[in-house]
């Protein structure tokens, strides 16, 4: 076989559809956040960040740096080891029993990303549950996509968000041991899960339920418990998973749940035993930013501030963004060389650096920019964009219609 020659004829194919994935060179300024520095073009240039997970500025805060700074200088850098060989800490533990506690469950278990905890939970779950089927989400990431098709578990599809579909079908598979999994907001179009519906339908047939809270920790409920917070539902869910990488503004991934299920986890999951753990500096990093945010309020209420008036000064001039309850506003354009050509021009005439959404992240057709408002945008920054992206529909010939 030709290999490099079956290797480029793939790539072309995708350079031609418009879906191949160029990235942006970036080298983030701590303090100055939204701002970074974009390399890679003819000179380096500043730019102001719209698209980042980092939805709440936490990478970059104070005591979240000071807190990781100081443990690399008193413990050094890696953990050296898995969690079973030598890389045990008193970081991770406290970081698990902060979790835990965050989501009011027994137990909590580390993972090195969201991504490995949830394909480590699902694909052990599925596999080590005797005829087990597990129920997911047609819009589910990928993360457990492919942690249930690991398990090789039954997988039963249901659709996306409809509790009714799903109850149909957990009625329809008989007395066999049910899994259910979903997400709270899920992060492309940006919508929040009739959690509470979904809950009582996995009550009603016995079901286990797991929910991916990724987008939401940090940024929903008092204390940044997530939408199951926000709505009283953390104690009917029997696993409650999420990031530290996203509004966290750190690394890392964990599940909680009873002590029973974390142990069971903890004690077959391969992708949990077989990989070294995250550095101890990450996990006190991870702690102190839980912390801060299960005490302040105040990252959120600006954040939610920030979303509502981008939402209306994009209505104002014509704008169409999809309506979510959540914090992300998906801009529709319908087209991948069109979505990837107005982050281009974004990046070059504006300084704006939102990345463009095209297939496999979105269905084919459904190409958008999805902006993140955080915190630290200022009303400027929220005017120059508008502004931008007026200019650029007009420019592209995009339509205004509502998607
Ligand atoms: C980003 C994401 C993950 C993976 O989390 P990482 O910590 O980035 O690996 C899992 N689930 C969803 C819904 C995500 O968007």
């Amino acid at each position: 076989m030709d290999f490099a020659r079956h290797f480029q004829s793939q790539l072309d194919a995708l350079k031609s559809e418009g879906n191949y994935r160029t990235f942006a060179e970036l080298e983030r300024r701590c303090g100055a956040f939204p701002r970074a520095d974009r390399h890679g073009g003819p000179e380096v240039a500043e730019v102001t960040v719209w698209c980042s997970n980092d939805y709440l500025g936490m990478g970059q805060h104070p005591d979240v740096v000071a807190a990781m700074v100081k443990t690399v200088q008193a413990c050094g850098t890696g953990a050296g080891g898995t969690r079973n060989i030598g890389g045990n800490t008193v970081q991770h533990r406290a970081l698990e029993v902060e979790l835990a506690d965050l989501h009011g469950k027994d137990a909590a278990l580390l993972f090195t990303s969201g991504y490995v905890s949830n394909w480590a939970a699902l694909s052990t779950l599925g596999s080590r549950i005797p005829n087990a089927v597990i129920f997911s989400d047609e819009g589910n990431h990928a993360s457990m996509i492919e942690g249930i098709r690991h398990s090789r578990a039954d997988k039963v599809l249901w659709k996306h968000n409809d509790w009714r579909d799903l109850d149909r079908k957990l009625h329809a598979t008989g007395d066999r041991p049910k899994i259910v999994a979903f997400e709270s907001v899920y992060s492309m179009d940006g919508d929040i899960a009739p959690i509470r519906e979904i809950v009582e339908v996995c009550e009603a047939h016995g079901a286990l339920s797991y929910i991916d809270e990724v987008h939401a920790v940090g940024m929903y409920g008092p204390h940044g418990g997530g939408v199951t917070e926000e709505r009283g539902l953390a104690d009917r869910i029997d696993v409650i998973e999420g990031t530290l990488g996203k509004a966290f503004g750190c690394m890392g991934g964990y599940i909680t749940g009873s002590t029973a299920l974390v142990d069971f986890i903890r004690s077959f999951a391969s992708g949990f035993i077989f990989t070294t753990a995250i550095p101890p500096a990450v996990a006190a990093a991870a702690t102190t930013s839980i912390r801060h945010l299960k005490a302040s309020g105040e990252e959120r209420a600006a954040q939610r501030a920030n979303v509502a008036l981008l939402r209306k000064k994009l209505d104002r001039i014509g704008i169409p963004h999809l309506a979510n309850e959540s914090h992300i506003i998906p801009v529709m354009i319908g087209d991948p060389v069109k979505c990837r050509m107005i982050s281009d021009i974004l990046m070059q005439d504006w300084g704006i650096y939102v990345q463009p959404i095209n297939y496999p992240t979105v269905p084919k057709g459904t190409e958008r920019l999805r902006l993140t408002p955080g915190p630290h945008h200022t009303e400027a920054d929220i005017d120059k964009l508008v502004t931008a992206l007026g200019a650029l529909w007009n420019r592209c010939a995009i339509s205004h219609a509502v998607a």
